[in-house]
């Protein structure tokens, strides 16, 4: 299947990617041959079943783990043969993850969980900007004990763009939320794709982002089985929070 967009525009880009865990009977391929380019401020649904190798492809966009074979670049670095050290900066400089569990801690406070990563980021943004990007300012001294699922992941989100990442990358952000939040937390990821500019891509089941995302690729068995360009991306003014 071709590449998306231009290569020139990709800001990340993969060729015939391939991840085997073990080897030998016990092997499993969970990622073989994708090719995959990811436009700048790209916004991508992964769309697929348990265990098709979605976090796998994410897990290796992200710099978290290296591929079995094939090459994967971000810009002109490449990742398929960096040391730790080099995937270590390039997911501190670069990288934004959100996870399906929120990873706050919990005797801080909203404002000192993303504190936490704009202390330590080379161009970071207020922690009240990051916190009004989620609509969280009326929070910033809470807990998150005293927060909602839905407002927890927001938080977390706020953690993962306070260092202006280049790269939002999101493994079923709303996996542990009702529909209606889930909705709303994804309406979060696409405002900050459309308004800063982040390349965003995300794994859900929610059906609601089709309509928000730029492509939705199907990951089947390791592969991609299909890519979809929705007719009209919704607008931020079309969403509905
Ligand atoms: P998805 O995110 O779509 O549910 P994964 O990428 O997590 O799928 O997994 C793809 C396949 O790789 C599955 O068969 C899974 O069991 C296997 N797998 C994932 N991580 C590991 C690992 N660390 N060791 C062995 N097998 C793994
Ligand atoms: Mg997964």
């Amino acid at each position: 299947m071709a590449p998306a967009p231009a290569a020139e525009a990709a800001v990340l880009r993969a060729r015939a990617l391939t991840k085997t865990y073990g080897s030998g009977d016990s092997a499993v391929h969970a990622l073989s041959d994708v090719d995959l380019d990811v436009a700048q401020g790209e916004f991508v649904v992964l769309l697929g079943a348990s265990g098709s190798g979605k976090s796998t492809l994410l897990n290796l966009l992200g710099g978290l783990d290296v591929p079995t074979s094939g090459e994967i670049s971000f810009r002109d670095h490449s990742l398929a043969h960096a040391g730790d050290d080099a995937l270590t900066m390039y997911r501190r400089e670069h990288v934004g993850f959100v996870f399906q569990f929120y990873n706050l801690i919990p005797s801080l406070t909203v404002a000192e969980n993303v504190a936490l990563v704009t202390d330590i980021a080379a161009d970071p943004m207020p922690v009240d900007e990051a916190l009004g990007l989620v609509a969280l300012m009326p929070r910033r001294q809470h807990f998150p004990s005293q927060l909602s699922g839905g407002e927890q992941q927001r938080v977390a989100i706020a953690r993962a763009i306070a260092k202006r990442p280049q790269l939002l990358l999101c493994d079923e952000p709303t996996g542990a939320l009702d529909y209606a939040t889930g909705k709303l937390v994804l309406e979060v990821i696409a405002r900050i794709n459309q308004d800063l500019g982040t390349t965003a891509i995300v794994i859900t089941h929610n059906a609601a982002i089709a309509a928000m995302a730029d492509r939705v690729i199907r990951v089947a068995d390791g592969r991609i089985a299909g890519i979809e360009k929705p007719a009209r991306r919704l607008t931020p003014s079309e969403l509905s929070w």
